[in-house]
């Protein structure tokens, strides 16, 4: 259960600075691979692999699901939603610029798009070994998580990671609520032995290779389910706009008319997880 539980969870939108993704025909050695439509969904699969269809079918999925509740963050995403599965974990990771090994505990990253005029700024690359230990119900989390990213422009946000990921979370539990408690569980069971995180997550706690991903995720969803639930949805919008943007915590409270500092705003997260824990 941990492990699908970091890999629902792990899906990160920002790959390494220092090595940017390359795209496929840049990768060492190509790979054939079969590209397959349904709806706003495109599949580029491993020939290998035999499953392009269905893989397109579930980025066309992921993307009704998350389109009214990204709305008011992303009024402009045209909801087309690109998925490269590679045969291999080892490709993923030339792929997504990590290096070899670091990322099995990823199950997806989002990545600036290829240079093919009327592509989609951002992609969607599956990590095939983890992607395929996932249920049903977990790939599905997992592609509407990335497509979040992809919807709001993840990889240009100002926003800090607990934020950008949040959000992602954020909208893909909203899609699918049946997963929220397996997703919850290790962070509430946390707080009833220890208490609340002493603050939210900074951006060291979300690379790929940090111990205890699943609580940190869950940290960061449960910041931003904090505002839709004791404010509005709206608010949060408001809020991740905001960020996004480029202005902190403190004046982003502000403008949604919700905690008016950050100290405030980590003050009501931290007794809503104490409630939540019911502690
Ligand atoms: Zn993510």
């Amino acid at each position: 259960m941990a492990l699908a539980l970091g890999l629902i969870l792990a899906g990160c939108a920002k790959t390494p600075a220092a090595s940017p993704p390359v795209g496929p025909s840049q990768a060492g050695t190509s790979e054939a691979v079969v590209v397959e439509r349904a709806g706003r969904g495109t599949a580029i699969v491993s020939a290998a692999r035999g499953d392009a269809g269905r893989w397109a079918r579930l980025a066309n999925t992921a993307s009704a699901m998350i389109a009214t509740r990204v709305a008011g963050v992303a009024p402009a995403w045209s909801g087309e939603l690109v998925v490269e599965v590679p045969g291999s974990q080892r490709r993923f990771e030339q792929m997504v610029g990590a290096k070899p090994g670091s990322y099995g505990q990823i199950a997806a990253v989002t990545v600036a798009g290829g240079s093919d005029p009327g592509s989609p700024a951002e992609r969607i690359v599956v990590n095939p070994v983890a992607a395929d230990k996932l249920s049903d119900l977990g790939l599905a989390v997992l592609l509407a998580h990335e497509a979040t990213h992809v919807a709001t422009n993840s990889l240009d946000s100002s926003a800090p990671m607990w934020a950008v990921e949040g959000f992602a979370d954020y909208v893909a539990y909203q899609a699918y609520p049946q997963a929220r408690g397996v997703a919850s569980g290790p962070l509430l069971g946390e707080i009833r032995t220890n208490g609340p995180p002493a603050g939210l997550p900074g951006e060291e706690d979300f690379t790929a290779s940090a111990s205890g991903l699943g609580v940190t995720y869950a940290e960061a969803w449960l910041a931003c389910r904090y505002v839709a639930e004791t404010s509005s949805p709206q608010q949060l919008d408001t809020i991740y706009t905001e960020l996004d943007e480029g202005k902190s915590l403190s004046e982003a409270g502000r403008a949604a008319g919700f905690a008016d500092s950050a100290d405030a705003f980590e003050t009501g997260w931290r007794k809503y997880l104490t409630r939540l824990a019911g502690r």
